[in-house]
């Protein structure tokens, strides 16, 4: 720290610690840009990083994941959220006549896997959590039933009332295969309006087109499900309207439809039993309009939030596991223990291998995006982003760092190799001081790789 500070180069230290807002774990890159006239090849201004401290230019990690670096994540909340409310609301290049396209919150559950502890409540009352009168007892001697009413913050909220009864394989495969089932309710989807308007595809197809925003959340038992914006437009996108016969009330009943009918089978594999993985029985769809019970705001607010989250909330790892690690070592509650050791179980059979559970034991089994949109939901991140770098050139250019060109008549040349990432303890201290963001727990090695 004494050093960093006593360096005649902290002050530009400084400027790229705050340039990468508060980065827990900022890339650190080594290269130059050149920039050439097009016509003679002349060089007309370097930047390179041998000038900058420790020759390095340091740039945030743009995770999305909070739980990593909660600067960045935010970064991707803000994004996501201005994209989902475009969506719903116009802005960024769509119409604000979407607003009149039907569209439906919809929220696609998991099937119960065996009884879990929970924190339900009721009129601001907290219900007792699993109250059975003649709670039948289990083969392991555990009765099926808890009366305790739990705070929204224990521990055991999402652990099973029998470990040994808990289906972990069954949890874990439809994590699996979550993202391939909803696939196919999407295709049933389609087909779905299609039947109920009289139409084939192909025809339905040239009248409308169906737009997804969704998201994956990890419920507290290990599961994920999925909250969805699903709209109607027309022919093309946001920017034509859906037909009139094209409703909120043919959605829904498409979305239910869709929903109960299609289901993903694993065939029996060794000691396992054939399995049919379907969504739960709990199909949630509301309407989402500008001044109701669910505005727009509010839906972009929550589907932001749950993309920068991850299977953390069940108390798993943050990070790949190791067949060969040693889960005790972990210090896991039973539950998750118990999810990951089924993920490396599983995952070992040749039939279970396209699902790469041992690659994504520390996801509980799910390998999939958490945050997706079809093609015409509206603009993209990397529009968002593209639009903030060219802010951000434009800004460098009016502070004289860089040179205004005429942008048809240069040529950009850019040079990066990757030279670590993260801080040393000392400079963790100095970045957290910098840029007012809060220590994580620091490791003694300062957690990167940097000198
Ligand atoms: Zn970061
Ligand atoms: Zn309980
Ligand atoms: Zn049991």
């Amino acid at each position: 720290m004494i050093a960093r500070l006593h360096d005649p180069n902290y002050s530009r230290w400084a400027a790229q610690i705050r340039a990468t807002g508060g980065c827990r774990q900022p890339i650190h890159l080594m290269g130059r840009v050149d920039h050439l006239d097009r016509a003679t090849g002349a060089l007309l201004h370097r930047y390179s990083t041998r000038t900058e401290p420790d020759g390095v230019l340091r740039v945030p990690c743009k995770t999305r994941r909070a739980s990593r670096c909660p600067a960045c994540a935010e970064v991707y909340r803000a994004d996501t959220y201005q994209l989902i409310r475009a969506g719903l609301a116009g802005g960024k290049g769509v119409p604000d006549t979407v607003t009149a396209h039907p569209c439906l919150f919809v929220t696609l559950t998991a099937p119960s896997f065996g009884a879990v502890h929970t924190c339900r409540e009721k009129n601001g009352k907290t219900l007792p959590c699993h109250a059975r009168r003649d709670a039948a007892t289990c083969p392991h001697g555990n009765v099926m039933s808890c009366t305790t009413r739990h705070g929204s913050d224990e521990a055991c909220l999402g652990e099973p009332l029998c470990v040994d009864c808990y289906d972990h394989a069954g949890s874990v495969l439809f994590n699996a295969l979550a993202p391939q089932l909803w696939r196919y309710f999407t295709d049933a989807l389609r087909r779905r309006v299609a039947k109920s308007s009289g139409l084939t595809l192909r025809e339905l197809r040239k009248q409308l087109t169906i737009s997804f925003a969704k998201v994956a959340e990890y419920q507290r038992r290990g599961v994920v499900h999925f909250h969805a914006v699903i709209r109607l437009d027309g022919p093309d996108g946001p920017t034509s309207p859906p037909p009139a016969w094209a409703t909120a009330d043919l959605l829904a009943d498409a979305v239910r439809h869709a929903a109960s009918a299609v289901s993903v089978t694993v065939p029996a594999i060794a000691d396992e039993p054939a399995r049919v993985l379907r969504w739960g029985t709990q199909i949630d769809t509301r309407p989402i309009t500008m001044n109701g019970d669910l505005t727009d705001q509010a839906v972009a607010g929550y589907i932001a939030k749950y993309a920068t989250k991850a299977a953390e909330c069940v108390g798993t790892l943050d990070r790949r596991i190791n067949p060969l690690d040693d889960l005790t070592a972990f210090n896991l509650r039973e539950h998750p223990r118990r999810l990951i050791a089924e993920c490396l179980r599983l995952g070992a059979l040749d039939e279970l291998a396209d699902l790469r559970l041992i690659q994504w034991a520390h996801m509980l089994g799910f390998r999939g995006h958490f945050s997706t949109r079809s093609r015409h939901y509206s603009t993209t991140l990397g529009d968002i982003r593209a639009d903030r770098t060219a802010y951000a050139r434009d800004e460098a250019i009016t502070t004289g760092r860089l040179p205004l060109f005429d942008e048809d008549a240069v040529l950009v040349i850019a040079e990066w190799e990757y030279a670590g990432k993260g801080y040393s303890l000392g400079d963790a201290l100095l970045a957290a001081a910098l840029t007012g963001t809060v220590l994580p727990t620091l490791p003694m090695d300062g957690g990167g790789d940097a000198r």
